[in-house]
């Protein structure tokens, strides 16, 4: 069993409940516990109220304070000590701003999402479960806790999260939650697009992908989320754990559109690696020749080249086109990587001043067209990266 996080943050529980507090592990750490799953972070609940949990610790950071969490350090180990809390006033089925903090741990897991993220833990390894979560995990299911109408009602993020859940756990999801999820989850519109990105981007991962990605595509879920709902989302397959960037090219490459993708607002390195993997996606089936595959080797981030010749299957299954395997493959992208004799253009060993004095030509648009002439020769091995080479090389080969 996997206690090691659980008992490095026993102390925590132990000074908390010495000053005459609860406190409890509780959400995803005590399920996959129960689960026999790998722990990756822990979450602590407790009676003692946000200050209280200052005046004890003495290193703490007030995170989330409003929400009722604070962060606690100790030994370098960051914890997020959350306190009790009932939740009330949903507005537009999100998760409100104002909390009540409660002293009564069935309060707190009563208001959690589904019963196997309801279940407390204490530091005896004594199990706290109001709601049958073990019991539902034994089944393998997803189950709200309380009326699964009503939760969603609240919260309409724990029905991308059941779905998200689903696809981690390879649980089924028990017919009157799935039922909810089908009258509404037209309500997932009014959630912040970051909210849903982030419970998307872990679905797509998710082992049991396949599945949830159709019940996505069942419940029409893309419908109400920006940008893919300008999409045929039902064309689109996904079978095996994909990211999320890779994901949104294969949309693109298989739907070309102009439509915005600020709408999701991502992180420039992934609409960096977006636009990579469309433009890859539409190049590496006409590459023919070794060559052209050290140009884009040369070209293009060689992880994204190397996740697209991983994911042959699915863009084949979402009717686009692939490469050539002979060619194009693992060993042949690793190798011509290995033996790039440049890795950027500021290790060409001309500059454009070089070819200005060499040419006696003043500046101009030929520059940048000759430097690219030379970069290419470089990369294919026509000519040595030296500038004596280089300059000869144009003499016989550029017409300028
Ligand atoms: P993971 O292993 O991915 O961290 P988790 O179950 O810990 O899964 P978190 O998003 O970290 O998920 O949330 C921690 C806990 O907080 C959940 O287990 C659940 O009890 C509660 N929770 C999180 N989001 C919601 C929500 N939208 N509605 C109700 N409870 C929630
Ligand atoms: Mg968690």
């Amino acid at each position: 069993m996997d206690t090691q996080l659980f008992e490095q943050a026993k102390p925590i529980l132990t000074t908390i409940t010495d000053q005459g507090y609860e406190a409890y592990f509780v959400g995803g750490s005590v399920r996959d516990y129960i689960m026999g799953r790998h722990i990756h972070d822990i979450d602590i609940t407790t009676s003692a109220t946000p200050d209280e949990i200052e005046s004890i610790f003495s290193h703490t950071i007030p995170i989330g304070k409003e929400h009722g969490t604070i962060n606690v350090v100790v030994e370098h180990n960051n914890y997020e000590i959350t306190t009790f809390r009932a939740e009330e006033d949903y507005i537009d089925h999100r998760r409100p701003s104002n909390v009540i903090f409660v002293r009564d741990l069935y309060e707190d897991l009563q208001r959690r999402d589904f019963t196997m993220n309801a279940i407390a833990m204490d530091q005896h390894y004594q199990l706290y479960d109001y709601f049958n979560g073990q019991e539902d995990i034994k089944q393998r299911l997803i189950r709200t806790v309380g009326n699964a109408n009503e939760r969603f009602e609240e919260d309409a993020l724990r029905m991308i999260r059941c779905l998200r859940f689903q696809s981690q756990l390879t649980f089924d999801i028990a017919p009157a939650t799935y039922q909810a999820m089908s009258q509404q989850m037209s309500d997932i519109r009014y959630l912040s697009i970051e909210r849903i990105i982030t419970e998307l981007t872990k679905l797509l991962a998710g082992a049991n992908v396949a599945v949830s990605f159709y019940n996505m595509i069942e419940l029409q879920a893309f419908d109400y989320i920006l940008f893919f709902k300008n999409f045929k989302m039902d064309n689109i397959t996904v079978t095996e754990p994909i990211s999320l960037e890779l994901f949104i090219a294969i949309v693109l490459a298989q739907q070309p559109q102009s439509d915005s993708l600020k709408q999701l607002k991502l992180s420039n390195r992934q609409i960096k690696a977006i636009q990579q993997y469309v433009k890859l996606i539409t190049t590496l089936p006409d590459i023919s020749t070794k060559d052209q595959l050290k140009l884009v080797v040369y070209d293009f981030d060689v992880q994204l080249i190397k996740e697209i010749i991983n994911n042959r299957d699915i863009l084949s299954a979402n009717d686009l086109a692939t490469a050539q395997p002979l060619i194009v493959n693992q060993q042949s992208v690793a190798e011509i990587e290995r033996l790039l004799p440049i890795h950027q253009r500021q290790q060409m060993a001309v500059n454009g001043g070089t070819l200005m004095s060499h040419l006696t030509k003043p500046s101009g648009p030929w520059i940048k067209e000759v430097l690219r002439q030379i970069e290419c020769a470089i990369i294919t091995n026509k000519v040595e990266n030296s500038e004596s080479e280089i300059l000869k090389w144009v003499d016989n080969h550029v017409k300028i």
